[in-house]
């Protein structure tokens, strides 16, 4: 048995399917003399697939961020045709009949073997780059097994390194029962992801790839991080029913989607979703939320081949109004970095990436990438009610320059004719410390407010929110934490301006009581969450 983090709850007994990561080393495969060739056409396959992704990269970035953007990927295209490079894996394969993937990380080992003894640290660096478009290889490769292997059907717990947000489509592509994983805490990407799908999912269990293999029976309980390597019966057996019991009561409290959210005294609550796209948001009214508190819309860009241009974006903004019909859809602009990363924006490595540049600090470095995303938000606003909200807010100034640019951006739609709405109301998410203390003079320039606890709390204890080492630390209940929400929720009320909690901590049931006392009444949260929540405050 093992304890991690719990990172979604619900339970799972299933059988495990082991994700390696795209560089991890595996065995060696050999291949007898017949899959030779379907081997060297497997390579030459992922080579085409990563060279039109390329392509099609190449073409967006330097459309939407300039010339000079595109300058690394473009010497990675290079690479992928370098005679050198393709030449090796080829004669490893034919001659020493080694599977294409072991041939690849040969080669990277060799080249890892002459860089390393080069002085220059420009051109050490260029061994990144060869990583990268290895790695890029490889995750072809990877991607033409997978199907193959997943097929059945069977639902099966992943066990992964890490779940990356380009692996997403996985999750809603095959049967997951669970998901466990090495890395990632409580408010990663990955777990707000498993979250929204309701899948019982547990991290930050280290060494769990070295003790589970494909085909293991697991039971994983979300709830409290527990996970079981080969269950006893009887261990089995109580899992087992506690997964159907868990089932039962989820779908029983769905029940209560068209009661009003009120609490027992009769206060009206209002209970939001947190959503990446329209599924989220569909599930979003089946299970009652009164509107979208927080749509996340960096996953568009995250699980996206290239970069998604104005005409993608509004349809997929349009998708997730359409979804959630008479619901206000509040849209996060894009909000990267941490550990969400895209690769077009540069491959710096930052010492302290949550601290770095990140978010609004990205987006306003490129103001037209950045009026691109706006113009779309502003012509999809036509098709429902929205609310903009700008995420990583620190001061003043930010607020006022933001607020500059959407104006601007509306005078552009309007000089083009091009349909959009107006005066949408503005927010800024309170997740930087220095904001939320001088949340006053913020409020006469927005006009609501959305508390990000997940950042907020990561920032005020200068605890990383997905390191496990230090995620004990992260606790919404210490008592500065506390201090904090309770000076904005009410700076909020005397400005009479809404305020919103829409991180992880809306959907906790022990965090209710103390919000609800501290007079907060808008809640958004993982869709699953809401009826429980609904049923806790009337209770
Ligand atoms: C937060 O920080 O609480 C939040 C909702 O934003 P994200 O989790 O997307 O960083
Ligand atoms: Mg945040």
């Amino acid at each position: 048995m093992l304890k991690g983090i719990a990172v979604s709850p619900g339970v799972a007994v299933a059988r495990a399917y082991c994700v390696d990561s795209v560089l991890a080393r595996r065995e060696p495969q050999y291949l007898n003399a017949a899959a030779v060739s379907e081997e060297v056409a497997r390579f030459d396959n992922a080579c085409q697939a990563a060279g039109r992704e390329m392509d099609a990269i190449i073409a967006r970035v330097s459309q939407q961020l300039g010339d000079e953007q595109a300058a690394i990927f473009r010497a990675h295209r290079v690479l992928l045709r370098d005679p050198a490079l393709v030449g090796k894996v080829k004669s490893a394969i034919l001659q020493r009949k080694v599977d294409a993937r072991t041939a690849l990380h040969e080669v990277l080992d060799e080249y890892a073997g002459l860089f390393e003894k080069i002085k220059d640290e420009y051109l050490k660096e260029r061994m990144a780059d060869i990583r990268d478009v290895v790695t890029r290889i490889i995750a072809h490769l990877v991607l033409d097994e997978t199907p193959q292997i997943m097929a059945g059907d069977e639902p099966v717990i992943l066990v992964a390194p890490e779940i990356l947000p380009s692996q997403a489509v996985l999750l809603e592509k095959f049967k997951v029962a669970g998901i466990i994983t090495e890395a990632g805490g409580s408010t990663g990407h990955a777990a707000i992801l498993a979250r929204s799908l309701g899948i019982p999912s547990v991290s930050g269990l280290r060494g769990i790839l070295k003790q589970v293999v494909t085909g293991d029976l697991l039971a994983v309980d979300g709830r409290i991080g527990l996970v079981h390597i080969k269950p006893d019966k009887e261990t089995e057996t109580a899992y087992r029913k506690l997964q159907h019991e868990y089932g039962t009561l989820r779908n029983r409290l769905v029940e209560n989607r068209d009661h009003e959210a009120i609490s027992q005294d009769g206060t009206k609550l209002e209970l939001l979703a947190n959503v990446s796209g329209p599924t989220d948001a569909e599930m979003a009214v089946r299970t009652g939320a009164t509107g979208v508190g927080l749509y996340r819309t960096e996953y568009l860009f995250l699980t996206h081949p290239t970069v998604p241009n104005e005409e993608e974006q509004y349809a997929a903004y349009k998708a997730v109004i359409a979804a959630a019909p008479n619901h206000t859809v509040t849209i996060r602009t894009l909000d990267l970095g941490g550990d969400k990363l895209v690769p077009y924006f540069g491959h710096e490595r930052e010492a302290n990436p949550f601290m770095g540049w990140r978010s609004i600090r990205i987006t306003s470095s490129y103001p037209e990438f950045f009026q691109t995303q706006l113009r779309a938000i502003l012509r999809a606003g036509v098709h429902g009610k929205i609310e903009l909200l700008f995420p990583m807010i620190s001061t003043l100034e930010e607020v006022l320059a933001l607020r500059r640019m959407v104006r601007d951006t509306t005078s552009q739609l309007k000089r083009d004719s091009i349909p959009h709405v107006e005066n949408v109301p503005l927010g800024i998410m309170l997740e930087v410390p220095a904001a939320a203390l001088c949340i006053g003079s913020l409020l006469r320039e927005v006009d609501f407010v959305s508390i990000g606890s997940n950042d907020l709390i990561q920032y005020v204890m200068a605890a990383d929110r997905d390191n496990p080492k230090v995620a004990h630390l992260c606790d919404p209940f210490s008592p500065p934490i506390l201090r904090l929400l309770n000076h904005v929720i009410r700076a909020c009320d005397r400005h009479k301006k809404p305020v919103t909690l829409c991180g992880e901590m809306a959907g906790r049931p022990n965090c209710f009581l103390p919000l609800f006392g501290m007079g907060l009444r808008r809640f958004s949260m993982s869709p699953a969450f809401v009826p429980t929540i609904k049923e806790l405050a009337r209770c």
